[in-house]
């Protein structure tokens, strides 16, 4: 990391996809709801998928109404989701023990 510029934290690595095993950056960064994310075969212990490795596992694309948490930018803060579904996005924190 340089001093004069950091580089865009959203380009930045943020795991690895289940399914291709290539990197996801921030900016790919979404929650699903869990239903979603048992309908593609995935355990929520089975950590992340590209938005694109999660449709051709759902054979559908992804709508609005199946994301509760998405990625709407960055400042200097750092990262900035948007959580669409608060209720939803809680009750999924707590079955997963955050
Ligand atoms: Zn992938």
């Amino acid at each position: 990391m340089t001093r004069k510029k950091k580089k865009k934290l959203s380009a930045q690595q943020m795991a690895i996809c289940h399914n291709c095993s290539l990197s996801i950056s921030w900016r790919e960064n979404h929650v699903v709801r869990p239903e979603v994310w048992a309908a593609a075969g995935m355990l929520p212990s089975d950590g992340h998928l590209h938005r694109a490795c999660l449709e051709t596992r759902l054979r559908r694309k992804l709508e609005l109404a199946d994301i509760l948490v998405m990625y709407v930018g960055e400042n200097s803060e750092g990262i900035k989701m948007r959580v669409l579904d608060l209720e939803a996005y809680l009750e999924f924190n707590d079955a997963m023990g955050y």
